[in-house]
C-alpha cells in the first residue's frame, strides 16, 4: 500500500535551500497545494515524509472523487496527484519535518536529523491520525491483535473472526474490507444508528459476513499472548457479553496531526489549526488546509479544494510582500 516516490526523478533534499512555498504534508490538500503553487510559478517544496499519500492510501475504493466513474483506489489517486505535482516542478521530499520556527521571516523548518531549509510561505497540510479508545487492554494488545489500520493488517486475519469498533464511514469501510479475509466481522457501534453514509450502510447490510452490534461498547480486549476476544456491554440494557475473536480494529475517527505546531500556531481546544476564511493561520504567511482544519467534512475533495485555496492565498501573500 506504500506510495513509492517516482523512481525516474531523484528525490533529494538540499540542506539550507530556500523555497518560496513549503508544503508540509502529502495528502490531497498537500499535493493540490503543490500543484497550484508550482504551476503558479513559485519555487515549491513538499515534505511528504517517508510514507507519502496521507490517509487516502489506506482507502480501497473511492467512489466519490469526481472524475473517476469506476472508482479509484486511494493509492492510485495519490500517485497521480504526486506525479502531477512533480511534473509541474514541485520538489517532493521524502523527509519528515521535525521542527518549525514561524517567529521570524523567512520561516525556518528543521527536518531529518537537524537539516534546515527556509521558506517565504508555508502551507500546513499534515492531516489527521486514527484515534484510540484509551482502554489499557487496547494498548496492551496493540500490534498483537489490536489495530488501527484494516488495510495494513487485514491480511493477517484470513479465516479468523474479527470486530471493528465505530459507526462511521471508516468503520464501515474497514468492516467491508476485512470480509475479504475474515470469516466473520462484528461491527460494534455505541448507538442504535450508524453515522456511515447511506451507500456504506447498504453495502454492510448486503454482506452476509457482517453482523452489526448496535448500542454496544467495547469494555475490554481479552487475550493472553495475543487477542482472544472482547468483552462488550449493551449501553441500553447493561447486559455484558464476551465474543471469541482474533482481531480488534479501532475505527472511531481521527485527531488532527498538529503536535508539531502547538507552540507555533493557534490551535482550537481539539487541536485543529485555527484559520481565517482564506486558510491563513495565526501567523501571516502560514496557511493550513485539509483535515488539520476540518472537523466537519474530512473528504478528499474538500481537502483538495482547501489546498488549492491555500496555495492561491500564499501566492497573493508573496506578491504583496514582494511589491
Ligand atoms: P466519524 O467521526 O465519522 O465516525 C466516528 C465513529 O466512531 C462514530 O460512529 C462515533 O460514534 C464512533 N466513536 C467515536 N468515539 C468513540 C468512542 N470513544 N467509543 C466508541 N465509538 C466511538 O469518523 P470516520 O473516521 O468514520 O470518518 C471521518 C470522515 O471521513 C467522515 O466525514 C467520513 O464520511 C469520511 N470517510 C469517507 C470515506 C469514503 O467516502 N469512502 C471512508 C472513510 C471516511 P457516534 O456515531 O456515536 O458519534
Amino acid at each position: 500500500m506504500d506510495l513509492k516516490l517516482n523512481a525516474e526523478v531523484p528525490v533529494f533534499s538540499q540542506p539550507d535551500a530556500h523555497y518560496e512555498l513549503v508544503i508540509i504534508g502529502s495528502g490531497p490538500a498537500g499535493f493540490t497545494a503543490a500543484i497550484y503553487g508550482a504551476r503558479g510559478g513559485l519555487k515549491t517544496a513538499l515534505f511528504g515524509g517517508i510514507a507519502p499519500g496521507g490517509q487516502l492510501i489506506m482507502t480501497m475504493d473511492i467512489e466519490n472523487f469526481p472524475g473517476f466513474p469506476e472508482a479509484v483506489t486511494g493509492t492510485d489517486l495519490m500517485q497521480a496527484m504526486m506525479k502531477q505535482a512533480r511534473r509541474l516542478g514541485t520538489a517532493v521530499l521524502s523527509d519528515e519535518v521535525t521542527g518549525v520556527d514561524f517567529s521570524r521571516k523567512p520561516f525556518k523548518l528543521t527536518y531529518s536529523g537537524g537539516k534546515t531549509c527556509t521558506a517565504d510561505s508555508v502551507i500546513v497540510a499534515t492531516g489527521a491520525q486514527a484515534r484510540w479508545m484509551g482502554l489499557p487492554s487496547e494498548t496492551k494488545y496493540a500490534g498483537k491483535g489490536v489495530s488501527g489500520c484494516a488495510t495494513c493488517d487485514g491480511f493477517f486475519y484470513r479465516g479468523k473472526e474479527v470486530c471493528v469498533i465505530g459507526g462511521g464511514d471508516t468503520a464501515a469501510e474497514d468492516a467491508l474490507f476485512l470480509t475479504k479475509f475474515a470469516t466473520k466481522v462484528y461491527l460494534v457501534h455505541r448507538r442504535d444508528i450508524l453515522r456511515a453514509s447511506f451507500r456504506m450502510q447498504e453495502k454492510l447490510r448486503n454482506n452476509p459476513k457482517i453482523e452489526i452490534l448496535y448500542d454496544t461498547v467495547l469494555e475490554e480486549v481479552l487475550g493472553a499472548e495475543k487477542v482472544t476476544g472482547v468483552r462488550l456491554r449493551n449501553g441500553k440494557t447493561g447486559a455484558g457479553r464476551e465474543i471469541a475473536l482474533s482481531g480488534v480494529f479501532i475505527a472511531i475517527g481521527h485527531t488532527p496531526a498538529t503536535a508539531l505546531f502547538k507552540d507555533a500556531l493557534k490551535l482550537d481546544e481539539d487541536g485543529y489549526i485555527v484559520t481565517d476564511c482564506r486558510g491563513e493561520t495565526s501567523v501571516r504567511g502560514v496557511f493550513a488546509a485539509g483535515d488539520v482544519i476540518d472537523r466537519t467534512y474530512k473528504q478528499a475533495i474538500v481537502a483538495a479544494g482547501a489546498g488549492c485555496k491555500a496555495a492561491m492565498e500564499a501566492g497573493r501573500y508573496l506578491e504583496e510582500i514582494n511589491k
